[in-house]
C-alpha cells in the first residue's frame, strides 16, 4: 500500500510543532497503516499520536500530543491511500463516457467505492462490494451512503450497468439499512428503459424491500453530443412531466405507508416539463440538494433572507463529512472551486454600472423568476447572460458543466463597461472544466459562490 503523502502543515499546529515538514510519508498512525483518510482520523483524533514517517527514504518518529480530538495539521495528498475502488459496470448514460478526450484526468476516474460515497457523496452501485465492506461499514458506522438503485428489477437493473452484478448487488442495500446505516438512493431515469411502469416497478420494490432508505432521488439522464449510445435519448417535456406524474404518486403512497415522501425529483424534470417548481416544505431538509432536487427552491429561500437580513435558513450545499476530515485533502474528488475564498478569481477591474449574471439555461430558469425581487430590493440594474453548452451539446444545460468556451463566446458579444457575475461553481481552481483559466475571458468578470446570500451581497 502507497503511504500517504503530506503536502502542507498548517502553522502553528501540533504538527508543524514536532517539524513534520511538506513531503513526509506517513507509514503509520499509533502503529496502524491507515487506508483512507477515515482510519486516519480516528488515529488523529486520539491526544498523543505517534506517526511513523519516512523523509528522504530515511524512517523517523514524531509524536504529537495535543488536546483528543483537535486536528493535527496536516493536509494529505489522497484521502483513499490504498487504490480508489473503480467500477466495473459500463452504464450507457454514464456521463464519463460521454466527456469529449483531452479533458483533466481526474474527469475519466470512474470510482465505485463506498469511502468516497461516505466521504463526498459520491454514488456507488455497490457491485464491488464485500462482506468485508459492510462489516466496516457497520462497525465504523459510516453513513450516510448514497447508492445508485436506477431499478429494483433484476434484468433492468443489469441492462442499466451492463454488469451481471447488477442483478443481486442491491442484497447489499439491503444489509445496510438493516444495520442501521443511512442511505439515501438514486434512480437515473433513461426513456424508454426505466421510466414509465418500470419506474412505477422500482418505487413498489422500495416500498417492499427498503423502506429504510432515507430518500430516493429520480433524476434524468444527461446525453451529450459524444454518446455512442443509440438506445440513450433526452426526455421529451410529455416524459419529463410523466415521471413527475409517477414521482407525486408515489409520494402520495410513500407518505401514507411512512409518513414521509421519500421520492423526490430533480428539477430538471420541472424546468423540462414546464412545470412550477415545489414550495420549499415539499422537499423535507433538502437531503438530496447536491443531486439537484430543490436547488432552485432553497437558492430563492436564500435569496429571500439575505434580502430581508436574516441568515440563509440551513439549506443549500453541505459541507459533508469531507470537512471536518483533518488530513483529507483540498484537491482531488472535490478541488477548491477558486484557489483563494477570500480574493475570489477575476479577470481585471469590473466597472461599475449594470450587472449581468453568468448562467446556464437551467439557471435562466431559476432566476428569471427572481430579477424583479433583486432589482426592487438592491436597487442594481441587473440582467442576465443565459449561456448554451455547446461544448457538452446534447441536454446538458446545467450551470455546473458550462466550459470556458461557451462562457468566453458569450462574453466576446456582450457589451464592456458592465460588471458580469460569474457563480463559481463553472469553476475547479479558478479553471472551466475544458481547462480555460477565468483570466482569458474578454470581459471582466467577478467569481460569486454559488449561493443566494453571496449573490445578493455582489449585487448591493
Ligand atoms: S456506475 Fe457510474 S461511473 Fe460506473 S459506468 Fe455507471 S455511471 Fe459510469
Amino acid at each position: 500500500m502507497p503511504p500517504a503523502r503530506v503536502v502542507a502543515v498548517a502553522p502553528g499546529s501540533p504538527a508543524a510543532s514536532t517539524g513534520i515538514q511538506p513531503g513526509d510519508e506517513v507509514l503509520a498512525l499509533n502503529g496502524e497503516a491507515v487506508r483512507d483518510v477515515i482510519r486516519y482520523q480516528l488515529q488523529a483524533d486520539e491526544p498523543v499520536v505517534e506517526l511513523e514517517l519516512r523523509r528522504g527514504g530515511l524512517e523517523q518518529l514524531a509524536v504529537v500530543e495535543k488536546p483528543a480530538g483537535s486536528p493535527l495539521g496536516l493536509e494529505l495528498d489522497s484521502p483513499v491511500f490504498d487504490r480508489v475502488q473503480t467500477c466495473d459496470n459500463h452504464c450507457p448514460f454514464c456521463f464519463i463516457h460521454q466527456l469529449p478526450k483531452g479533458m483533466r484526468r481526474s474527469l475519466y476516474l470512474k470510482d465505485d467505492d463506498y469511502r468516497l460515497s461516505f466521504l463526498y457523496g459520491n454514488f456507488t452501485t455497490l457491485t464491488r462490494f464485500t462482506e468485508a465492506d459492510l462489516e466496516r461499514v457497520v462497525t465504523e458506522k459510516l453513513g450516510p451512503l448514497y447508492v445508485s438503485i436506477h431499478a429494483t428489477d433484476p434484468d433492468v437493473r443489469t441492462r442499466l450497468l451492463r454488469n451481471r452484478r447488477g442483478a443481486t448487488s442491491l442484497r447489499w442495500l439491503g444489509a445496510l439499512l438493516d444495520a442501521g446505516i443511512e442511505v439515501h438512493g438514486q434512480v437515473v431515469v433513461c426513456p424508454g428503459i426505466n421510466d414509465g411502469a418500470v419506474l412505477d416497478d422500482t418505487l413498489l420494490g422500495i416500498l417492499d424491500r427498503f423502506p429504510r432508505l432515507a430518500t430516493v432521488g429520480i433524476v434524468p439522464l444527461g446525453v451529450s453530443a459524444y454518446t455512442t449510445e443509440p438506445d440513450m435519448h433526452e426526455h421529451t417535456a410529455a416524459a419529463a412531466g410523466a415521471v413527475l406524474d409517477t414521482v407525486g404518486r408515489w409520494q402520495s403512497r410513500f407518505r401514507d405507508a411512512l409518513g414521509r415522501r421519500l421520492a423526490f425529483a430533480a428539477d430538471e424534470y420541472f424546468v423540462l416539463a414546464g412545470r412550477p417548481f415545489p414550495h420549499a416544505d415539499h422537499y423535507e431538509s433538502f437531503p438530496q440538494h447536491e443531486n439537484g432536487i430543490g436547488m432552485a427552491r432553497a437558492f430563492e429561500a436564500d435569496v429571500r433572507a439575505a434580502l430581508a437580513g436574516e441568515s440563509a435558513p440551513g439549506i443549500g450545499p453541505r459541507a459533508g463529512f469531507f470537512a471536518w476530515v483533518d488530513g483529507a485533502p483540498a484537491d482531488g474528488y472535490r478541488a477548491p472551486r477558486v484557489d483563494d475564498a477570500s480574493h475570489p478569481a477575476r479577470n481585471g477591474d469590473a466597472p461599475a454600472g449594470r450587472v449581468a449574471i453568468v448562467t446556464g439555461q437551467y439557471g435562466e430558469q431559476v432566476l428569471s423568476p427572481l430579477l424583479p425581487l433583486l432589482r426592487a430590493a438592491t436597487e442594481a440594474p441587473v440582467r442576465l447572460v443565459p449561456v448554451r453548452n455547446a461544448f457538452f451539446g446534447g441536454n446538458i444545460a446545467v450551470t455546473g458543466l458550462l466550459t470556458g468556451r461557451d462562457v468566453h463566446d458569450a462574453l466576446a458579444s456582450e457589451p464592456p463597461g458592465e460588471r458580469y457575475l460569474l457563480p463559481d461553481v463553472v469553476l475547479s481552481r479558478d479553471r472551466f472544466l475544458d481547462g480555460m483559466a477565468v483570466a482569458d475571458l474578454p470581459r471582466p468578470v467577478e467569481v460569486v459562490p454559488t449561493d443566494g446570500a453571496s449573490l445578493v451581497a455582489a449585487l448591493r
